[in-house]
């Protein structure tokens, strides 16, 4: 097995592989760059089945008054880390990731009583629309509902702009390298702390490792006997076109949402496919999607599929990230199962990461995110 030039040090420059180039990879390893360190990111590529790829780019929860406080807390502070990101990205690679702040309307929002108490607590606006505000705002919407909440701070951004944004970016810091596509077959741990790890092609000797590998956490923790609860959910999404049907915000419905699209396009979200890790698209996925955008807005019975496709979310307990050192592996970290808010939460989480392997004060208390066996 040959030696990886790359890994050879760097000064004394901390050599981290980041496992996983989801957005959540991406992210920390811009974070660990910014600090010095040198990354080598392994990936699979764009595509096969990522979940940020496939991601409906709502930088929030669909139901935040629901959502877990350790999931807020990143939410929050992530949603305050984008539009620096965003800046960034736009300056360096001149990429526009499309973040908007469009607002968000729940029709017939579960667990309403507490809406107001979590606004209140968490000084998050939310109005409750009568029937006419909401015809003024979406005139084309089905007028079937009894109530309506409208969450105008919530942005949404293109994901897929993010995931290309933040590749190019990372290839602009000279001690930066990514490795795909790579099959990881062994990682071990050297009496000196150092971490080996085979690919196909390599060994890479560095001093920590990140996994970051979405729901495929668990292949790459087996190589070490450990596991996390995390599991793959699918979930299918369509594209269709907008033609002739305006909407200015994003709405939900029965956990069924429209998001609007710059390019015109509207997108329907999603499915929840438990325990299933495939990426095919099927037609029973393209009915339920095409009806609920039917029942949200009559007129887009008439409008074309322009597009489905499917990702597998990383499925974690009350969708609660595992962020931190790997239990009796002082140098090999987490940073895994964000479910259905990735995108929502990847700042925060990569920063926290970073700040965690670096010792530094962390921006949220990083407790809840520590996996208890
Ligand atoms: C249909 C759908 C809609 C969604 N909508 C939203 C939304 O609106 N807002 C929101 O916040 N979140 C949303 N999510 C959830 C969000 O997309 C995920 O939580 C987030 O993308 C997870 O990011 P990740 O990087 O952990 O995982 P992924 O994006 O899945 O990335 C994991 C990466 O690990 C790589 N990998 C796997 N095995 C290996 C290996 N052996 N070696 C190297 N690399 C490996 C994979 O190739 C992949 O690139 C949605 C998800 C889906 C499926």
């Amino acid at each position: 097995m040959m030696v990886d030039s790359f890994s050879k040090p760097h000064a004394d420059r901390n050599h981290i592989a980041v496992i996983g180039d989801g957005v959540i990879g991406l992210l920390t390893a811009l974070e660990l760059l910014k600090r010095d360190c040198q990354v080598t990111l392994l990936g699979r590529g764009f595509g096969e089945g990522q979940a940020s790829w496939a991601s409906g780019g709502i930088l929030s929860p669909l139901c935040p008054w629901q959502a877990q406080p350790s999931v807020q807390a990143l939410w929050s502070w992530s949603s305050w880390l984008y539009p620096e990101l965003c800046d960034e990205l736009l300056t360096c690679t001149g990429t526009d990731i499309e973040l908007m702040q469009k607002g968000m309307l729940w029709l017939d929002a579960p667990d309403q009583e507490r809406i107001s108490s979590w606004a209140d607590e968490d000084q998050c606006r939310v109005e409750c629309l009568g029937r006419e505000q909401v015809s003024q705002r979406i005139p084309m919407l089905d007028t079937e509902f009894g109530q309506a909440h409208f969450l105008p701070a919530v942005s949404q951004l293109r994901a897929l702009r993010l995931m290309m944004a933040l590749a190019m970016r990372l290839q602009q810091f000279p001690y930066f390298q990514m490795k795909v596509p790579s099959q990881l077959r062994q990682i071990r741990e050297l009496p000196s702390g150092s971490m080996i790890l085979e690919t196909d092609a390599a060994s890479l000797s560095v001093d920590q490792v990140v996994v970051c590998a979405g729901a495929w956490t668990n292949r790459i923790l087996s190589l070490l006997n450990a596991e996390l609860p995390i599991i793959p959910v699918k979930g299918q999404m369509l594209l269709l076109d907008g033609d002739g049907v305006q909407l200015s915000c994003i709405v939900i419905k029965n956990n069924k949402y429209l998001i609007p699209r710059q390019d015109g396009g509207i997108l329907v979200g999603s499915t929840i496919e438990s325990g299933i890790d495939d990426v095919e698209v099927t037609e029973a996925a393209e009915t339920v999607l095409k009806a609920a955008a039917v029942d949200l807005i009559p007129a887009l019975a008439v409008n074309k599929v322009r597009h489905q496709w499917a990702g597998v979310r990383p499925g974690s307990a009350n969708g609660v990230p595992y962020i931190g050192r790997l239990a009796g592996y002082p140098s090999l970290w987490v940073n895994a199962g964000h479910y259905r808010n990735g995108i929502n939460m990847a700042p925060g989480s990569a920063r926290l990461v970073a700040q965690l392997i670096h010792c530094e004060p962390p921006g949220v208390d990083p407790q809840p995110y520590v996996w208890m066996a």
